[in-house]
Protein backbone atom coordinates (compact mmCIF):
# COMPACT_ATOMS: atom_id res chain seq x y z
CA UNK A 1 0.00 0.00 0.00
CA UNK A 2 1.08 3.45 -0.47
CA UNK A 3 0.40 7.00 0.61
CA UNK A 4 -2.20 8.65 -0.52
CA UNK A 5 -0.59 11.97 0.48
CA UNK A 6 2.06 10.99 -0.89
CA UNK A 7 0.30 9.94 -4.24
CA UNK A 8 -1.62 13.09 -4.73
CA UNK A 9 1.66 15.51 -4.17
CA UNK A 10 3.61 13.09 -6.71
CA UNK A 11 1.04 13.59 -9.57
CA UNK A 12 -0.07 17.74 -8.06
CA UNK A 13 -3.54 16.34 -7.31
CA UNK A 14 -6.14 18.45 -5.77
CA UNK A 15 -8.38 17.10 -3.03
CA UNK A 16 -11.70 18.15 -2.12
CA UNK A 17 -10.79 18.00 1.44
CA UNK A 18 -7.42 17.70 3.00
CA UNK A 19 -5.79 13.94 2.60
CA UNK A 20 -5.51 12.11 6.16
CA UNK A 21 -2.05 11.40 6.85
CA UNK A 22 -2.30 7.80 7.32
CA UNK A 23 -4.68 7.00 4.46
CA UNK A 24 -3.25 4.14 2.04
CA UNK A 25 -3.93 2.57 -1.56
CA UNK A 26 -3.03 -0.79 -2.31
CA UNK A 27 -4.39 -1.02 -6.59
CA UNK A 28 -6.26 0.95 -8.56
CA UNK A 29 -9.50 0.18 -10.57
CA UNK A 30 -11.81 2.19 -13.22
CA UNK A 31 -14.59 -0.38 -12.92
CA UNK A 32 -16.71 0.25 -9.56
CA UNK A 33 -17.40 -4.07 -10.10
CA UNK A 34 -14.20 -5.08 -9.57
CA UNK A 35 -13.19 -2.87 -6.84
CA UNK A 36 -11.64 -4.27 -3.81
CA UNK A 37 -10.40 -3.72 -0.40
CA UNK A 38 -8.33 -0.69 -0.27
CA UNK A 39 -8.59 0.60 -3.81
CA UNK A 40 -8.32 3.89 -5.43
CA UNK A 41 -11.31 4.14 -7.59
CA UNK A 42 -10.65 6.32 -10.63
CA UNK A 43 -14.19 7.76 -11.90
CA UNK A 44 -14.19 8.51 -15.61
CA UNK A 45 -16.14 10.49 -17.68
CA UNK A 46 -17.74 8.50 -20.15
CA UNK A 47 -19.81 8.85 -23.53
CA UNK A 48 -23.12 7.49 -21.81
CA UNK A 49 -21.97 7.90 -17.98
CA UNK A 50 -20.32 9.74 -15.42
CA UNK A 51 -17.88 7.34 -13.51
CA UNK A 52 -18.60 8.85 -10.53
CA UNK A 53 -21.72 7.73 -10.80
CA UNK A 54 -20.56 4.47 -9.44
CA UNK A 55 -18.40 6.09 -6.50
CA UNK A 56 -20.83 5.12 -4.18
CA UNK A 57 -21.07 1.27 -5.08
CA UNK A 58 -17.16 1.32 -5.26
CA UNK A 59 -16.98 2.93 -1.83
CA UNK A 60 -19.30 0.17 -0.61
CA UNK A 61 -17.06 -2.49 -2.25
CA UNK A 62 -13.96 -1.26 -0.59
CA UNK A 63 -12.38 1.97 -2.27
CA UNK A 64 -10.28 3.59 0.13
CA UNK A 65 -10.19 6.83 -2.40
CA UNK A 66 -11.40 8.48 -5.48
CA UNK A 67 -9.51 10.13 -8.34
CA UNK A 68 -12.08 11.89 -10.52
CA UNK A 69 -12.18 15.09 -12.62
CA UNK A 70 -13.74 18.42 -11.63
CA UNK A 71 -17.13 17.72 -12.68
CA UNK A 72 -16.90 14.08 -11.17
CA UNK A 73 -15.35 15.74 -8.00
CA UNK A 74 -18.68 18.26 -7.87
CA UNK A 75 -21.17 15.35 -7.92
CA UNK A 76 -18.90 13.63 -5.16
CA UNK A 77 -19.12 16.76 -2.41
CA UNK A 78 -21.07 14.21 0.36
CA UNK A 79 -18.44 10.87 -0.22
CA UNK A 80 -16.94 9.11 2.96
CA UNK A 81 -13.34 8.63 1.64
CA UNK A 82 -11.15 11.34 0.16
CA UNK A 83 -12.01 12.79 -3.74
CA UNK A 84 -8.47 13.58 -5.39
CA UNK A 85 -8.57 15.68 -8.73
CA UNK A 86 -6.99 15.97 -11.65
CA UNK A 87 -8.34 17.48 -15.04
CA UNK A 88 -8.02 14.75 -17.32
CA UNK A 89 -7.96 11.26 -15.06
CA UNK A 90 -7.36 9.11 -18.00
CA UNK A 91 -4.27 10.57 -18.92
CA UNK A 92 -3.00 10.10 -15.53
CA UNK A 93 -4.68 6.63 -14.65
CA UNK A 94 -1.67 4.45 -16.12
CA UNK A 95 1.05 6.76 -14.02
CA UNK A 96 -1.16 6.69 -10.97
CA UNK A 97 -1.47 2.81 -11.31
CA UNK A 98 2.39 2.27 -11.87
CA UNK A 99 3.12 4.17 -8.74
CA UNK A 100 0.87 2.68 -6.91
CA UNK A 101 2.35 -0.68 -7.74
CA UNK A 102 5.69 0.88 -7.80
CA UNK A 103 6.75 1.50 -11.49
CA UNK A 104 6.69 -2.97 -11.93
CA UNK A 105 7.84 -2.07 -15.89
CA UNK A 106 10.91 -0.62 -14.80
CA UNK A 107 11.91 -3.21 -12.79
CA UNK A 108 11.65 -5.78 -16.41
CA UNK A 109 12.94 -5.19 -19.39
CA UNK A 110 9.90 -4.11 -21.72
CA UNK A 111 9.46 -5.00 -25.44
CA UNK A 112 6.60 -3.77 -27.38
CA UNK A 113 4.94 -4.74 -30.81
CA UNK A 114 2.92 -2.82 -33.10
CA UNK A 115 1.70 -2.20 -36.36
CA UNK A 116 -0.74 -3.55 -38.77
CA UNK A 117 0.06 -7.70 -39.32
CA UNK A 118 2.61 -9.31 -37.24
CA UNK A 119 2.38 -8.44 -33.97
CA UNK A 120 1.28 -11.43 -32.39
CA UNK A 121 3.73 -13.96 -34.23
CA UNK A 122 6.57 -11.57 -33.27
CA UNK A 123 6.15 -10.85 -29.89
CA UNK A 124 5.83 -14.50 -29.22
CA UNK A 125 9.55 -15.24 -31.07
CA UNK A 126 10.65 -11.95 -28.92
CA UNK A 127 9.20 -14.01 -25.60
CA UNK A 128 10.79 -17.42 -27.35
CA UNK A 129 14.03 -15.49 -27.95
CA UNK A 130 14.47 -14.21 -24.53
CA UNK A 131 13.37 -17.71 -22.83
CA UNK A 132 16.12 -19.21 -24.81
CA UNK A 133 18.96 -16.11 -23.07
CA UNK A 134 17.36 -17.68 -19.75
CA UNK A 135 15.35 -14.87 -18.89
CA UNK A 136 11.75 -15.39 -17.56
CA UNK A 137 9.34 -14.51 -19.77
CA UNK A 138 6.21 -12.81 -19.43
CA UNK A 139 3.85 -12.06 -22.51
CA UNK A 140 0.64 -9.70 -23.05
CA UNK A 141 -1.41 -10.09 -25.64
CA UNK A 142 -4.14 -10.75 -28.00
CA UNK A 143 -4.26 -14.93 -27.56
CA UNK A 144 -3.61 -15.23 -24.36
CA UNK A 145 -1.11 -13.97 -21.07
CA UNK A 146 2.01 -15.75 -20.04
CA UNK A 147 3.88 -15.44 -17.08
CA UNK A 148 7.04 -18.01 -16.99
CA UNK A 149 4.71 -21.31 -17.39
CA UNK A 150 1.55 -19.76 -16.29
CA UNK A 151 -1.19 -19.72 -19.28
CA UNK A 152 -4.21 -17.09 -18.59
CA UNK A 153 -6.73 -16.26 -20.88
CA UNK A 154 -6.73 -12.84 -22.86
CA UNK A 155 -10.09 -10.96 -22.77
CA UNK A 156 -8.69 -7.71 -24.64
CA UNK A 157 -5.47 -7.56 -26.52
CA UNK A 158 -4.49 -4.78 -24.55
CA UNK A 159 -6.26 -4.84 -20.61
CA UNK A 160 -7.19 -1.47 -19.11
CA UNK A 161 -4.74 0.60 -17.82
CA UNK A 162 -4.83 -0.04 -14.28
CA UNK A 163 -5.26 -3.58 -15.04
CA UNK A 164 -2.10 -3.53 -16.87
CA UNK A 165 -0.16 -2.29 -14.46
CA UNK A 166 -1.88 -4.74 -11.47
CA UNK A 167 -0.96 -7.55 -14.28
CA UNK A 168 2.55 -6.58 -14.51
CA UNK A 169 3.06 -6.15 -10.70
CA UNK A 170 1.89 -10.16 -10.51
CA UNK A 171 4.09 -10.82 -13.38
CA UNK A 172 7.29 -9.30 -11.33
CA UNK A 173 5.66 -11.24 -7.96
CA UNK A 174 6.28 -14.63 -10.18
CA UNK A 175 9.86 -14.02 -11.29
CA UNK A 176 9.52 -12.15 -14.70
CA UNK A 177 12.13 -10.09 -15.87
CA UNK A 178 11.09 -9.73 -19.46
CA UNK A 179 8.07 -8.53 -20.85
CA UNK A 180 7.17 -8.59 -24.37
CA UNK A 181 3.34 -6.97 -25.21
CA UNK A 182 1.24 -6.17 -28.56
CA UNK A 183 0.81 -2.98 -28.52
CA UNK A 184 -2.26 -1.73 -31.17
CA UNK A 185 -3.19 1.68 -31.89
CA UNK A 186 -6.17 1.16 -30.02
CA UNK A 187 -4.22 0.56 -26.79
CA UNK A 188 -2.40 3.96 -27.32
CA UNK A 189 -5.08 5.79 -28.59
CA UNK A 190 -7.30 4.78 -24.98
CA UNK A 191 -4.09 5.14 -23.00
CA UNK A 192 -4.15 1.81 -21.77
CA UNK A 193 -0.30 1.60 -21.90
CA UNK A 194 0.14 5.11 -20.00
CA UNK A 195 2.60 4.40 -17.74
CA UNK A 196 4.98 1.74 -19.39
CA UNK A 197 8.15 2.99 -21.11
CA UNK A 198 9.57 0.16 -23.39
CA UNK A 199 13.22 -0.39 -23.41
CA UNK A 200 12.18 -1.77 -27.00
CA UNK A 201 9.32 -0.83 -29.48
CA UNK A 202 9.39 -2.47 -32.56
CA UNK A 203 7.57 -1.90 -35.91
CA UNK A 204 6.48 -4.50 -38.16
CA UNK A 205 4.13 -2.73 -41.66
CA UNK A 206 1.09 -1.11 -41.41
CA UNK A 207 -2.29 -1.23 -44.19
CA UNK A 208 -5.53 -1.03 -44.12
CA UNK A 209 -7.17 -2.48 -41.06
CA UNK A 210 -9.21 -1.19 -38.10
CA UNK A 211 -9.72 2.48 -40.54
CA UNK A 212 -13.43 2.44 -38.87
CA UNK A 213 -11.68 3.16 -35.73
CA UNK A 214 -9.03 5.63 -37.04
CA UNK A 215 -10.50 7.30 -39.68
CA UNK A 216 -7.67 7.32 -42.66
CA UNK A 217 -4.08 5.98 -42.85
CA UNK A 218 -2.16 9.17 -41.99
CA UNK A 219 -4.19 9.23 -38.37
CA UNK A 220 -3.74 5.03 -37.96
CA UNK A 221 0.18 6.00 -38.76
CA UNK A 222 -0.02 8.57 -36.31
CA UNK A 223 -1.75 6.76 -33.73
CA UNK A 224 1.53 3.93 -34.21
CA UNK A 225 3.96 6.40 -34.19
CA UNK A 226 3.21 7.85 -30.60
CA UNK A 227 4.94 4.41 -29.40
CA UNK A 228 8.10 5.39 -31.22
CA UNK A 229 8.58 8.51 -28.83
CA UNK A 230 10.13 9.04 -25.72
CA UNK A 231 7.16 9.00 -23.38
CA UNK A 232 6.49 5.66 -24.76
CA UNK A 233 9.66 3.88 -25.74
CA UNK A 234 13.40 4.06 -25.02
CA UNK A 235 14.61 2.77 -28.53
CA UNK A 236 12.77 1.76 -31.70
CA UNK A 237 13.32 -1.04 -33.84
CA UNK A 238 11.54 -0.72 -37.65
CA UNK A 239 11.14 -2.50 -40.43
CA UNK A 240 11.25 -0.71 -43.58
CA UNK A 241 10.37 -3.11 -46.35
CA UNK A 242 7.36 -0.85 -46.44
CA UNK A 243 7.07 3.06 -47.26
CA UNK A 244 5.02 3.22 -44.01
CA UNK A 245 8.02 1.71 -42.03
CA UNK A 246 10.21 4.31 -44.17
CA UNK A 247 8.30 7.26 -42.53
CA UNK A 248 7.95 5.67 -39.52
CA UNK A 249 11.86 5.33 -39.22
CA UNK A 250 12.06 9.19 -39.90
CA UNK A 251 9.36 10.03 -37.50
CA UNK A 252 10.61 8.33 -35.08
CA UNK A 253 12.33 11.04 -31.80
CA UNK A 254 13.92 7.71 -30.04
CA UNK A 255 17.30 6.19 -31.08
CA UNK A 256 16.21 4.41 -34.40
CA UNK A 257 17.54 0.95 -35.60
CA UNK A 258 15.90 -0.71 -39.08
CA UNK A 259 16.06 -3.60 -40.80
CA UNK A 260 14.85 -4.41 -43.97
CA UNK A 261 14.30 -8.10 -44.90
CA UNK A 262 13.46 -7.31 -49.05
CA UNK A 263 15.76 -6.12 -52.15
CA UNK A 264 15.27 -2.32 -51.11
CA UNK A 265 13.68 -0.20 -54.14
CA UNK A 266 16.30 1.75 -55.86
CA UNK A 267 17.45 5.05 -54.21
CA UNK A 268 15.89 3.74 -50.89
CA UNK A 269 18.47 4.62 -47.55
CA UNK A 270 20.83 1.67 -46.90
CA UNK A 271 18.74 -0.09 -43.37
CA UNK A 272 20.93 -0.62 -40.34
CA UNK A 273 20.60 -5.11 -41.02
CA UNK A 274 19.54 -6.24 -43.74
CA UNK A 275 18.24 -10.07 -44.18
CA UNK A 276 19.58 -12.04 -47.02
CA UNK A 277 20.52 -15.68 -48.32
CA UNK A 278 17.02 -16.59 -47.68
CA UNK A 279 16.25 -20.59 -47.83
CA UNK A 280 13.21 -22.84 -47.51
CA UNK A 281 14.42 -24.67 -44.18
CA UNK A 282 12.00 -27.10 -42.13
CA UNK A 283 8.22 -25.56 -42.20
CA UNK A 284 9.99 -22.31 -42.49
CA UNK A 285 13.27 -20.51 -43.94
CA UNK A 286 16.22 -19.70 -42.93
CA UNK A 287 18.30 -16.30 -43.51
CA UNK A 288 21.31 -14.15 -42.70
CA UNK A 289 20.92 -11.27 -40.79
CA UNK A 290 23.93 -8.56 -40.94
CA UNK A 291 24.14 -5.26 -39.66
CA UNK A 292 26.22 -2.42 -41.39
CA UNK A 293 28.62 -2.72 -38.97
CA UNK A 294 29.42 -6.68 -39.97
CA UNK A 295 27.99 -8.11 -37.46
CA UNK A 296 26.14 -11.19 -38.69
CA UNK A 297 24.10 -14.12 -37.50
CA UNK A 298 22.41 -17.00 -39.54
CA UNK A 299 18.91 -18.59 -38.12
CA UNK A 300 15.79 -19.51 -39.08
CA UNK A 301 12.16 -19.75 -38.80
CA UNK A 302 9.97 -22.36 -38.21
CA UNK A 303 6.91 -20.32 -39.65
CA UNK A 304 6.11 -20.68 -43.38
CA UNK A 305 5.98 -17.47 -45.39
CA UNK A 306 8.78 -14.01 -46.60
CA UNK A 307 6.50 -12.01 -43.93
CA UNK A 308 7.73 -14.75 -41.25
CA UNK A 309 11.41 -13.89 -41.82
CA UNK A 310 10.52 -10.32 -41.40
CA UNK A 311 8.81 -11.08 -37.72
CA UNK A 312 11.36 -13.33 -36.92
CA UNK A 313 14.51 -10.71 -37.82
CA UNK A 314 12.34 -7.81 -36.33
CA UNK A 315 12.32 -10.26 -33.06
CA UNK A 316 15.72 -11.05 -33.25
CA UNK A 317 16.94 -7.74 -33.78
CA UNK A 318 14.59 -6.01 -30.87
CA UNK A 319 16.29 -8.61 -28.37
CA UNK A 320 19.66 -7.10 -29.72
CA UNK A 321 18.65 -3.82 -29.83
CA UNK A 322 18.24 -4.69 -25.68
CA UNK A 323 21.67 -4.64 -25.62
CA UNK A 324 22.56 -9.00 -25.58
CA UNK A 325 25.61 -9.17 -27.48
CA UNK A 326 24.83 -10.68 -30.64
CA UNK A 327 27.17 -14.30 -29.40
CA UNK A 328 24.82 -14.60 -27.03
CA UNK A 329 22.37 -14.82 -29.13
CA UNK A 330 23.24 -16.52 -31.79
CA UNK A 331 24.23 -19.46 -29.29
CA UNK A 332 20.95 -19.11 -27.98
CA UNK A 333 19.00 -19.72 -31.02
CA UNK A 334 21.36 -22.56 -32.59
CA UNK A 335 20.47 -24.40 -28.90
CA UNK A 336 17.05 -23.58 -30.09
CA UNK A 337 16.60 -24.68 -33.12
CA UNK A 338 16.25 -20.79 -34.15
CA UNK A 339 12.98 -19.13 -33.73
CA UNK A 340 10.66 -22.04 -33.55
CA UNK A 341 7.79 -20.53 -31.45
CA UNK A 342 4.48 -21.82 -32.39
CA UNK A 343 1.53 -19.27 -32.43
CA UNK A 344 -2.15 -20.40 -31.80
CA UNK A 345 -3.57 -19.58 -34.35
CA UNK A 346 -0.72 -18.51 -36.85
CA UNK A 347 -0.24 -20.36 -39.72
CA UNK A 348 -0.84 -23.32 -37.62
CA UNK A 349 -0.78 -26.67 -39.40
CA UNK A 350 -3.76 -28.97 -38.58
CA UNK A 351 -2.80 -31.23 -40.96
CA UNK A 352 0.46 -31.43 -42.38
CA UNK A 353 -0.82 -33.48 -45.87
CA UNK A 354 -0.06 -36.94 -46.99
CA UNK A 355 -0.52 -38.89 -49.92
CA UNK A 356 -3.79 -39.47 -49.16
CA UNK A 357 -4.71 -36.46 -47.59
CA UNK A 358 -4.46 -32.34 -47.99
CA UNK A 359 -2.42 -30.09 -46.11
CA UNK A 360 -4.49 -27.97 -43.48
CA UNK A 361 -3.81 -24.87 -42.48
CA UNK A 362 -5.54 -22.13 -40.19
CA UNK A 363 -4.47 -18.68 -39.70
CA UNK A 364 -5.36 -14.86 -38.94
CA UNK A 365 -5.38 -13.27 -41.60
CA UNK A 366 -8.34 -11.04 -41.81
CA UNK A 367 -7.55 -8.00 -44.07
CA UNK A 368 -6.31 -8.29 -47.61
CA UNK A 369 -2.81 -7.70 -47.33
CA UNK A 370 -2.70 -10.86 -44.94
CA UNK A 371 -4.61 -13.03 -47.15
CA UNK A 372 -2.44 -12.30 -49.87
CA UNK A 373 0.86 -12.84 -48.23
CA UNK A 374 -0.78 -15.61 -46.44
CA UNK A 375 -1.90 -17.48 -50.15
CA UNK A 376 1.86 -16.50 -51.41
CA UNK A 377 3.47 -18.38 -48.74
CA UNK A 378 1.79 -21.52 -48.74
CA UNK A 379 2.33 -21.36 -52.84
CA UNK A 380 5.57 -22.23 -53.15
CA UNK A 381 4.97 -25.39 -50.78
CA UNK A 382 1.82 -26.69 -52.53
CA UNK A 383 1.77 -29.00 -55.28
CA UNK A 384 -1.34 -29.08 -56.11
CA UNK A 385 -4.26 -26.98 -56.00
CA UNK A 386 -4.59 -23.92 -53.28
CA UNK A 387 -7.88 -23.78 -51.89
CA UNK A 388 -8.72 -20.32 -49.31
CA UNK A 389 -12.09 -20.86 -46.86
CA UNK A 390 -12.58 -17.35 -45.48
CA UNK A 391 -14.99 -14.38 -45.11
CA UNK A 392 -14.95 -10.88 -44.26
CA UNK A 393 -16.85 -9.20 -40.81
CA UNK A 394 -19.88 -7.65 -40.20
CA UNK A 395 -20.61 -3.79 -39.08
CA UNK A 396 -16.79 -3.02 -39.30
CA UNK A 397 -14.83 -1.62 -42.64
CA UNK A 398 -16.48 -2.61 -45.20
CA UNK A 399 -14.28 -1.07 -47.62
CA UNK A 400 -12.10 -3.97 -47.66
CA UNK A 401 -14.89 -6.80 -48.13
CA UNK A 402 -14.19 -6.69 -52.20
CA UNK A 403 -10.75 -5.83 -51.73
CA UNK A 404 -10.12 -9.65 -49.86
CA UNK A 405 -12.30 -11.42 -52.57
CA UNK A 406 -9.98 -10.22 -54.91
CA UNK A 407 -6.87 -10.88 -52.80
CA UNK A 408 -8.29 -14.41 -52.69
CA UNK A 409 -8.78 -15.10 -56.29
CA UNK A 410 -5.20 -13.40 -57.45
CA UNK A 411 -3.84 -15.67 -55.19
CA UNK A 412 -5.87 -19.59 -54.58
CA UNK A 413 -7.02 -21.63 -57.30
CA UNK A 414 -10.52 -22.56 -55.31
CA UNK A 415 -11.74 -19.97 -53.33
CA UNK A 416 -14.64 -20.57 -50.91
CA UNK A 417 -16.44 -17.45 -49.45
CA UNK A 418 -18.09 -18.13 -46.44
CA UNK A 419 -18.83 -16.33 -42.74
CA UNK A 420 -16.87 -14.51 -40.46
CA UNK A 421 -18.33 -12.49 -37.63
CA UNK A 422 -21.34 -11.18 -38.91
CA UNK A 423 -22.24 -8.87 -35.46
CA UNK A 424 -24.74 -7.44 -36.43
CA UNK A 425 -24.97 -7.56 -39.98
CA UNK A 426 -26.90 -9.54 -42.34
CA UNK A 427 -23.87 -12.04 -42.85
CA UNK A 428 -25.35 -12.96 -46.78
CA UNK A 429 -24.74 -9.08 -47.33
CA UNK A 430 -21.47 -9.35 -46.23
CA UNK A 431 -20.54 -12.72 -48.32
CA UNK A 432 -22.18 -10.74 -50.92
CA UNK A 433 -19.51 -7.87 -51.05
CA UNK A 434 -16.92 -10.50 -50.81
CA UNK A 435 -18.20 -12.32 -53.70
CA UNK A 436 -18.45 -9.45 -55.93
CA UNK A 437 -15.17 -8.15 -55.36
CA UNK A 438 -14.11 -11.76 -55.95
CA UNK A 439 -15.94 -12.28 -59.27
CA UNK A 440 -14.24 -8.98 -60.60
CA UNK A 441 -10.64 -10.68 -60.28
CA UNK A 442 -12.06 -13.44 -61.44
CA UNK A 443 -12.34 -12.00 -65.53
CA UNK A 444 -8.62 -10.87 -64.60
CA UNK A 445 -7.21 -13.93 -63.68
CA UNK A 446 -8.85 -15.91 -66.47
CA UNK A 447 -7.26 -13.15 -69.14
CA UNK A 448 -4.27 -14.19 -67.67
CA UNK A 449 -4.77 -18.02 -68.26
CA UNK A 450 -5.81 -18.93 -64.78
CA UNK A 451 -8.39 -21.16 -63.60
CA UNK A 452 -9.98 -20.71 -60.40
CA UNK A 453 -13.00 -21.83 -59.08
CA UNK A 454 -15.35 -19.44 -56.58
CA UNK A 455 -18.28 -21.26 -54.25
CA UNK A 456 -20.31 -19.73 -51.49
CA UNK A 457 -20.99 -22.00 -48.54
CA UNK A 458 -22.41 -21.25 -45.56
CA UNK A 459 -22.10 -21.83 -42.14
CA UNK A 460 -18.69 -21.64 -41.84
CA UNK A 461 -18.05 -25.17 -40.44
CA UNK A 462 -19.79 -26.08 -43.86
CA UNK A 463 -17.67 -24.50 -45.55
CA UNK A 464 -14.28 -25.61 -44.23
CA UNK A 465 -15.74 -28.86 -44.00
CA UNK A 466 -16.21 -29.04 -47.79
CA UNK A 467 -12.83 -27.85 -48.38
CA UNK A 468 -11.31 -30.28 -47.08
CA UNK A 469 -13.47 -33.24 -48.10
CA UNK A 470 -13.11 -31.44 -51.52
CA UNK A 471 -9.62 -30.95 -51.92
CA UNK A 472 -6.84 -33.77 -53.00
CA UNK A 473 -3.49 -34.65 -51.86
CA UNK A 474 -1.20 -32.24 -52.42
CA UNK A 475 -3.61 -29.31 -52.01
CA UNK A 476 -3.25 -26.97 -49.53
CA UNK A 477 -6.49 -25.65 -47.53
CA UNK A 478 -6.24 -22.17 -45.91
CA UNK A 479 -9.03 -21.34 -43.21
CA UNK A 480 -7.78 -17.82 -42.95
CA UNK A 481 -9.50 -14.77 -40.72
CA UNK A 482 -10.17 -16.55 -37.06
CA UNK A 483 -6.88 -17.77 -36.43
CA UNK A 484 -7.03 -18.54 -32.50
CA UNK A 485 -10.48 -17.55 -32.07
CA UNK A 486 -13.11 -19.47 -30.63
CA UNK A 487 -16.31 -17.72 -30.36
CA UNK A 488 -18.51 -16.06 -33.46
CA UNK A 489 -20.50 -13.31 -32.69
CA UNK A 490 -23.74 -13.18 -34.70
CA UNK A 491 -26.42 -11.09 -34.15
CA UNK A 492 -25.26 -10.13 -30.35
CA UNK A 493 -25.30 -14.13 -29.88
CA UNK A 494 -21.81 -15.79 -29.07
CA UNK A 495 -21.92 -19.11 -30.73
CA UNK A 496 -18.61 -21.40 -30.15
CA UNK A 497 -16.92 -21.63 -33.33
CA UNK A 498 -12.87 -22.72 -33.97
CA UNK A 499 -11.51 -22.99 -37.08
CA UNK A 500 -8.69 -25.24 -35.38
CA UNK A 501 -11.69 -28.21 -34.64
CA UNK A 502 -13.85 -27.66 -37.48
CA UNK A 503 -10.57 -28.13 -39.67
CA UNK A 504 -9.62 -31.31 -37.66
CA UNK A 505 -13.26 -32.27 -37.29
CA UNK A 506 -13.38 -32.28 -41.35
CA UNK A 507 -9.97 -34.30 -41.58
CA UNK A 508 -11.21 -37.08 -39.38
CA UNK A 509 -13.93 -36.93 -41.61
CA UNK A 510 -11.75 -37.21 -44.82
CA UNK A 511 -9.71 -40.39 -43.02
CA UNK A 512 -12.92 -42.25 -42.34
CA UNK A 513 -14.36 -41.73 -46.06
CA UNK A 514 -10.89 -42.89 -46.93
CA UNK A 515 -11.00 -46.00 -44.96
CA UNK A 516 -14.35 -46.92 -46.11
CA UNK A 517 -13.96 -46.10 -49.85
P1 LIG B 1 -1.42 -9.16 -35.30
O1 LIG B 1 -1.17 -9.57 -33.90
O2 LIG B 1 -0.73 -7.89 -35.67
O3 LIG B 1 -2.83 -9.24 -35.74
P2 LIG B 1 -0.48 -11.76 -36.10
O4 LIG B 1 0.90 -12.11 -35.79
O5 LIG B 1 -1.56 -12.30 -35.25
O6 LIG B 1 -0.61 -10.19 -36.19
O7 LIG B 1 -0.75 -12.14 -37.59
C1 LIG B 1 -2.04 -11.97 -38.13
C2 LIG B 1 -2.02 -12.46 -39.54
O8 LIG B 1 -1.33 -11.53 -40.36
C3 LIG B 1 -1.26 -13.75 -39.66
O9 LIG B 1 -2.12 -14.80 -39.46
C4 LIG B 1 -0.67 -13.67 -41.03
O10 LIG B 1 -1.61 -14.06 -42.00
C5 LIG B 1 -0.44 -12.20 -41.23
N1 LIG B 1 0.90 -11.71 -40.92
C6 LIG B 1 1.68 -12.05 -39.89
N2 LIG B 1 2.83 -11.37 -39.92
C7 LIG B 1 2.77 -10.55 -40.97
C8 LIG B 1 3.65 -9.58 -41.52
N3 LIG B 1 4.84 -9.32 -41.00
N4 LIG B 1 3.25 -8.93 -42.62
C9 LIG B 1 2.07 -9.17 -43.16
N5 LIG B 1 1.20 -10.08 -42.71
C10 LIG B 1 1.54 -10.77 -41.62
Amino acid sequence: PRSLADLAAAFGLAATRPVPAQAQVSAVASDNRVVADGDLFVALPGARAHGADFAADAVRRGAAAVLTDAAGAERLADLDVPVLVADEPRTVLGPVAAWVHREPAEQLATFGVTGTNGKTTTSYQVDHLLRALGRRGGLVGTVETRAGDQVLPSRLTTPEAADLQALLAAMRELGVDALTMEVSSHAIAMHRVDGVVYDVAGFTNLSQDHLDFHGDLESYFGAKAELFTPARSRRAVVVVDDVWGERMAAAATVPVETVRTVPAPAGAPAADWTVDHVEPHGTGSAFTLTHADGRTLRTATSLPGGFNVANAALAVVMVLASGVPVGDVAAALDAADGLSARVPGRMEVVAPGDAADPRVVVDFAHNTDALELALAALRPTTPGRLVVVFGATGDRDPGKRGAMGAAAVAGADVVVVTDDDPHDEDAAVVRAAVLAGAREALAAARAAGREVSLVEVAPRADAIRRAVLDAAPGDTVLVAGRGHETIQEVGGVDLELDDRVEARTAVHARAERNTSA
